[in-house]
């Protein structure tokens, strides 16, 4: 057994049954065995691979997206650069390069990287350190200034966010808890009393029995929170996940080991768990704030408008010496063809990844959307 798996077994054994929530949170960032807290779980030789990881043309575009947010917004002073788990820090790393287009903005940031885990956070340290600015770290969005434009990007940070499920008994909506069964080992189990009315959507009714319904309250906190951030002192939110337009019936919490699925009560703390990002929850959340919401759009049709294509053959072309007749073409970089169709083809990252953005009221609806 796993050291994030005999806490929560201790934690059952002593209050009972507990949340999925609870069980997320010990086995992904729990300091001694939690996943995220012990490990750099990211690259092909990892777990899973993540867009900034595919290719440098990720960061580069999500830097610049900001910096004309910022434009849009008449400049502002004092700018901060925030990320949401900046996992290696190579997102980071490639917008702040992009930015050095603008140095008047690149000067006057502060960069702030959020990120729960210690052995993380000494990742992006090392990523960000020649990266000509000063980062500051803090373990929550709590630890960042809140009277500031806030120009924030969070790329697979939701979707690791504790979710609760319910499930339809007939009883009512139970939350889904995880317990002991007979053998010692851990299993879902209902709760035995239902869940008061209203925490379930007004169209339960139609859910089949059984049907489990998740919500992420910890991620709709803070994007209420990043919303009202927003719409009080300006700035610009972008967030991509994989995720859903709205909330169905159905449970997407999952585990990933290697590129491969795996058990959810499996290891806890071997392996990644995530949820698909409710998309529609996380707007109304931000709206709520007071912010304009605009999207969710996918994530290959936001890239393209970017200009990621040119951005490809650009880069196909920088290493060109003259030396051909004939300036190289994308045709020439096969591994920069596959870096591009992994992040914009419908089959691969395009359309099951999505992009949200959070504006102030007033502003001018931003790139891509
Ligand atoms: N954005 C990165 C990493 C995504 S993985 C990329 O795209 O490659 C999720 C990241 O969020 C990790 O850095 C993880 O340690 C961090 N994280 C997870 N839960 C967190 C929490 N509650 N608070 C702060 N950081 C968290």
């Amino acid at each position: 057994m796993t050291a994030a798996g005999e806490r929560i077994k201790a934690l059952i054994a002593s209050q009972g049954p507990i949340t999925i929530a609870q069980f997320m949170t010990i086995a992904l960032l729990d300091p001694a065995g939690g996943y995220y807290a012990t490990r750099d779980p990211f690259g092909a030789a990892g777990d899973f691979i993540t867009a900034p990881e595919v290719s440098q043309m990720f960061g580069e575009l999500v830097g610049l997206w900001l910096a004309q947010a910022w434009i849009e917004q008449g400049r502002p002073a004092r700018p901060l650069l925030v990320e949401l788990g900046p996992g290696r820090g190579t997102l980071m790393a490639d917008a702040l390069r992009a930015l050095k287009l603008l140095p008047l903005l690149r000067d006057s940031l502060d960069v702030v990287l959020v990120e729960a885990s210690p052995a993380l956070k000494q990742v992006q340290q090392k990523t960000l350190a020649d990266c000509g600015v000063n980062p500051r770290w803090a373990d929550s969005l709590d630890g960042v200034p809140s009277d500031r434009p806030l120009f924030l990007v969070a790329n697979e940070f939701f979707d690791a966010l504790p979710i609760h499920q319910y499930v339809r008994t007939e009883r009512g909506w139970c939350e889904r808890m995880i317990a002991r069964d007979a053998n010692g080992a851990l299993a879902f189990a209902p709760a035995p009393a239902p869940y008061p009315d209203g925490n379930v959507p007004a169209n339960r009714d139609g859910a089949p029995p059984g049907g489990v319904y998740e919500t992420s309250p910890a991620g709709e906190a803070l994007a209420e929170e990043i919303g009202h951030r927003i719409a009080g002192h300006g700035g610009a939110a972008l967030i991509v996940d994989y995720g859903y337009d709205a909330p169905g019936f159905g449970e997407t919490l999952q585990a990933v080991k290697s590129h491969s699925f795996a058990g959810v009560l499996d290891d806890p703390g071997a392996g990644d768990l995530s949820a698909h990002v409710d998309f529609r929850a996380l707007g109304d959340s931000a709206a709520r704030g007071g912010a304009s919401v605009c999207g969710p759009v996918a994530q290959g049709d936001f890239l393209v408008a970017l200009g990621i294509v040119q951005r490809a053959e650009k880069l196909a072309q920088s290493h060109w010496t003259g030396g051909r007749a004939t300036m190289p073409t994308l045709a020439d970089r096969p591994e920069l063809m596959e870096q591009l169709d992994r992040l914009i083809k419908p089959e691969q990252m395009g359309t099951l990844f999505r992009a949200l953005a959070i504006v102030p009221k007033n502003a001018p609806t931003p790139a891509g959307f």
